[in-house]
């Protein structure tokens, strides 16, 4: 049809939409998690009473709901795969987050999980599929997909840039639940904006879901070949890089969150920034140094330097890792005058988006490259449960480190990741070898 093939600078008019709708979706969910541990370590008196957990509770809290939020992925793909289609699962996701975040806004125990859950059930059906939806924008041979990627990946960190700001203020201004609706009234936004663009999605395709008829599943009985389980071997380090990669990221929401609310000192030009605003830093700095750190790594590759997907996420984990001495600094200066300066969060943040942007973007494509054609949907699926486990280590290192103390947690994420991405570039040859050419420089 005519609107389904229109395209707008240079791209089809249906990546704007998914676009907007991933926009608003992640500003829904980073607004939440911006003052979500802060809501839950709140004291219960008050002002703004919160639930008055303590630190501990509320991080291994968050490590259950980041891991439940990307675990609920797997559902979500299968359920558009076998029975709905990606369209309507991500309109059922839509719907159940507008109404999950409207429920947070009511004040109790019983809206808190409930709307909880219902969020859980719709970042699961929304957030896998609008994904794949993206790749089903372009021909099996459009060499525009990865630009749409790229655009799209930019879109989710708008939603994440200014979320925090806006939910952080109207939280910390006016209460906890005018937050939590306002990020409610982000994803209804994108669920109208969603429905009303349905015209330029008719296009979209099933990318992935469809590719594996009857034939294929003959196919999965064969054993493995050689080639094949070596493969697999390095298809497994990398789900165990992303685990470590995203449970070193991921304190942002949760003890870092808390770092910056308790032991940071936030005063700038005579007034307090909350805490929740540091939390739209990674973000801002997606946006601002995206293109900049691209062309580095497209540079190196030119040069002819090392500079395969697998050396990417060693030093992309390894750099993210470095952020976290600058957390150690801060608990020293925290350790000798009872309060840290802002600008290690700013410069650890911005280490780890450094390291995002250099082994993030490469991570899901190096895994479908190296897994046998035909399981390319389950590693789609196995990458979002790396994403859920790296959540649910965050969540559970940040509790211990309120025993361990914080010190040692954040120096100990730092030295674990520079040595795990120095092994792996130690043996980047053979295990290059082990991805039988899966692996091969590009620029
Ligand atoms: N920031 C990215 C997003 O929200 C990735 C987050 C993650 O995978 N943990 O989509």
């Amino acid at each position: 049809s005519q609107t389904s093939s229109s395209q707008w600078l240079g791209h089809p008019r249906g990546l704007f939409i998914l676009f907007l709708t991933e926009l608003w979706e992640r500003f829904s969910f980073y607004g939440m998690r911006a003052i979500l541990v802060l809501y839950l370590t709140a004291p219960m008196t008050g002002l703004n009473p919160g639930l008055g957990w303590s630190n501990a509770e509320a991080l291994t809290f968050y490590g259950w709901y980041g891991f439940s939020v990307y675990m609920a992925s797997l559902p979500g793909g299968y359920l558009a795969d076998k029975w709905l289609g990606q369209k309507k699962t991500v309109m059922i996701g839509a719907i159940l987050l507008t109404v999950g975040h409207g429920i947070l806004a009511i004040q109790a125990m019983w809206a808190f999980y409930l709307g909880i859950f219902f969020i859980v059930s719709g970042v699961g059906l929304l957030k896998p599929n609008i994904s794949t939806m993206v790749g089903g924008l372009y021909g099996l041979h459009d060499t525009r997909r990865d630009k749409g990627f790229t655009i799209f990946y930019i879109g989710i960190n708008i939603g994440a840039a200014i979320a925090p700001l806006l939910v952080g203020w109207v939280a910390y201004r006016y209460g906890w639940h005018y937050g939590f609706g306002l990020a409610g009234v982000g994803m209804a936004l994108g669920f109208l904006g969603y429905l009303q663009g349905q015209k330029y999605l008719q296009s979209v395709g099933n990318f992935l879901g469809t590719s594996e008829d009857a034939s294929d599943r003959e196919k999965l009985h064969k054993p493995l070949t050689p080639v094949e389980k070596d493969r697999v071997l390095v298809l497994v380090l990398s789900f165990l890089i992303v685990i470590i990669f995203w449970g070193a990221y991921e304190q942002a929401g949760g003890l870092m969150n808390l770092y910056a609310e308790q032991k940071t000192d936030r005063h700038l030009l005579g007034m307090e920034i909350p805490a929740s605003w540091f939390q739209s830093l990674p973000g801002i700095f997606v946006i601002s140094l995206g293109t900049i750190v691209a062309a580095w790594w497209s540079r190196r590759a030119k040069k002819g330097k090392e500079s395969s997907s697998l050396a990417k996420l060693a030093i992309g984990t390894m750099i993210t890792g470095s952020g976290f001495f600058f957390m150690t600094a801060a608990s020293l200066q925290y350790a000798a005058d009872g309060k840290a300066a802002m600008y290690w969060l700013v410069l650890a943040y911005l280490f780890h988006v450094i390291g995002e942007l250099s082994s993030s973007p490469v991570s899901l494509s190096f895994i479908t490259k190296l897994a046998p054609a035909k399981y390319a949907s389950m590693m789609m699926g196995l990458y979002w449960a790396a994403t859920g486990m790296g959540e649910k280590l965050a969540g559970t290192l940040g509790a211990w480190s309120q025993t361990w103390g914080e010190f040692e947690t954040f120096t100990g994420i730092a030295v674990f990741c520079v040595l795990f991405g120095g092994l792996i570039l130690l043996l980047l040859k053979p295990l290059k070898r082990l991805t039988h050419g899966a692996d091969d420089d590009y620029e």
